[in-house]
């Protein structure tokens, strides 16, 4: 995963919409329940939320004055 900001490294975490419920825990896996990635040089964060946000987002937006 590269940062779409820096180019940087981004690393996973557990993702922000997991960690603030009190339901959750780790319940003795290293594995993340979801996705999630900040960048170690700008700290830019995306998970599935964000990522699915973005391809939802017409590509024409961009060109349209
Ligand atoms: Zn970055």
């Amino acid at each position: 995963m590269t940062c779409v900001r820096c180019g940087g490294i981004m690393i996973g975490i557990p993702p922000l919409y997991l960690l603030s419920t009190d339901s959750y825990s780790p319940s003795g896996s290293d594995q993340l329940e979801g996705e999630a990635w900040q960048c170690v040089n700008c700290g830019e964060y995306v998970d599935e939320i964000i990522l699915a946000n973005r391809a939802s987002r017409p590509l024409t937006a961009a060109v349209m004055s």
